[in-house]
């Protein structure tokens, strides 16, 4: 494959899909990096130093293709997302990203949504989990260790949206009340419409990746999350093929809670992973006040949009909140936060979200080891009072750094931990 709107590396091999589905890892593998808009151009190379130096530090090396959306494309290329910055993502296989701005207004779709689906990354997946030291606005931070499954193309974020007062609006208005049949539940006036698809195909395929993965790491539950109560046809039947999926490709591994107290009076064996459901309402409440209970939730896109960010305030804020996204065979991480403009080149925003994101590649890449050295490391280094401004300002004394002084801290660390 030949581009022309990247920077390639001049080492390295690429990551290549085996015939059999298996990620072939190379010791040097070639991996596109987006720095991002705003604070992302701080916060970008502030984690690329920290994962080339975990990724030395265990006996690897990284080869970094710097690609281009957003800001930075436009200023070299004219067009927001690339071609070439696609396929350079899904011929690699694994690569990471900093925020991109989505200015408000129309004519102007997210770039982040846009990456989304064109690579069909179907689950965004958010790690909620305490690190020493962060403060935190509950008294026991520590229980919350939960993994956020969020369905990533489907729910009122696919985009099928009429703005009020256009033709498609009022020719969907009138579709629905003398067609379907529902003329009573529309008032008069100017109307704004959005859908909210939830299929089949798309749900089992975000449940079956929470299951594969509370399986592989040894969780005891999986909660899946909606308000089926209400929508019975969308969330419901998110809520239906969730429990489908598990009893047709799990069974032997899975319990569902009824199962749970019937069968085995409340404790479930070793062996067996178990499977709830919570109405979304309930479930913010539960994540206060019954946080360990839970551990890998599966849920739609607005309903993970929303408990994520929630999840994310109660381990330390925005500033330390990693995320990824997932395909098959395919993995894009990037921190939750944006591109928080008005910080830009500052020096100063905390780079440990995009850190955490670059552990959540590396263990997708097998890497664990790597991983664990840089949470160790942000974990020290955070200990330790050295922080940026945002930790700093909810703490008593620590030091105060610029996110490149941050960033330095920590490699220091990945060096004494190694
Ligand atoms: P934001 O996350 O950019 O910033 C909100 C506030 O959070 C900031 O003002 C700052 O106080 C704090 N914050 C964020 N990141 C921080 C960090 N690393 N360290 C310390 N503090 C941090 O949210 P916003 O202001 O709603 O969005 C700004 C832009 O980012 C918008 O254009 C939005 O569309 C975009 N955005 C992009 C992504 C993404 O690329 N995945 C995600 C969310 C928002």
């Amino acid at each position: 494959m030949s581009y022309d709107q990247v920077d390639i590396p001049t080492q390295g091999a690429p990551i290549r899909l085996s015939d059999t589905s298996e990620l072939d890892i190379p010791s040097n593998p070639i991996i596109p990096i987006i720095y991002g808009d705003g604070i992302g151009s701080d916060v970008g190379p502030a984690a690329q130093k920290v994962l080339t130096a975990a990724a030395e530090a265990t006996g690897r090396s990284i080869a970094w293709m710097r690609i281009y959306a957003g800001e930075s494309a436009r200023n070299r290329y004219g067009e927001n997302l690339p071609t070439d910055t696609v396929e350079a993502i899904r011929d690699h296989r694994v690569a990471i990203k900093g925020p991109l701005t989505t200015p408000v207004g129309a004519g102007f779709r997210s770039l982040n949504v846009a990456l989304r689906q064109q690579l069909d990354l179907y689950a965004n997946v958010r790690p909620t989990y305490h690190i020493d030291g962060v403060p935190s606005p509950v008294k026991d931070p520590s229980a919350m260790d939960m993994v956020t499954f969020r369905e990533n193309t489907e729910d009122v974020y696919a985009g099928i949206e009429m703005e009020a007062g256009s033709q498609k609006a009022e020719q969907v208005r009138s579709f629905i009340e003398s067609e379907m049949g529902y003329d009573e539940t529309m008032h008069d006036g100017p109307i704004g419409i959005g859908i909210k698809p939830i299929t089949e195909f798309g749900t089992k395929r975000l449940v079956r990746q929470a299951i594969e993965y509370a399986l592989e790491n040894d969780r005891d539950s999986i909660t899946l999350v909606h308000k089926g109560n209400i929508m019975k046809f969308t969330e419901g039947a998110f809520r239906d093929w969730g429990y489908e999926l598990a009893a047709e490709e799990y069974s032997e591994v899975t319990l569902t809670e009824d199962e749970l107290y019937d069968e085995y009076d409340g404790e479930a064996p070793e062996d067996k992973l178990v499977i709830k459901d919570r109405i979304a309402d309930n479930m913010l409440q539960q994540l206060l006040t019954r946080t360990s209970q839970y551990e890998v939730i599966a849920t739609m896109n607005l309903n993970g949009d929303y408990m994520s960010d929630a999840a994310g305030a109660q381990i330390g804020g925005l500033g330390i909140a990693p995320g990824g996204n997932f395909g098959d065979g395919l993995c894009l991480a990037e921190p939750v936060h944006g591109s928080a403009p008005k910080y830009e080149g500052e020096d100063k925003v905390n780079p440990t979200a995009m850190i955490l994101s670059g552990r959540i590649m590396f263990e997708y890449i097998g890497w664990n080891d790597a991983g664990e050295l840089i949470r160790d490391a942000v974990e020290e280094t955070i200990s330790n009072g050295e922080v940026t401004y945002d930790l700093h300002r909810q703490i008593e004394g620590g030091d105060k750094l610029a996110t490149s002084t941050y960033a330095d801290a920590v490699v220091d660390k990945i060096h004494e931990l190694a």
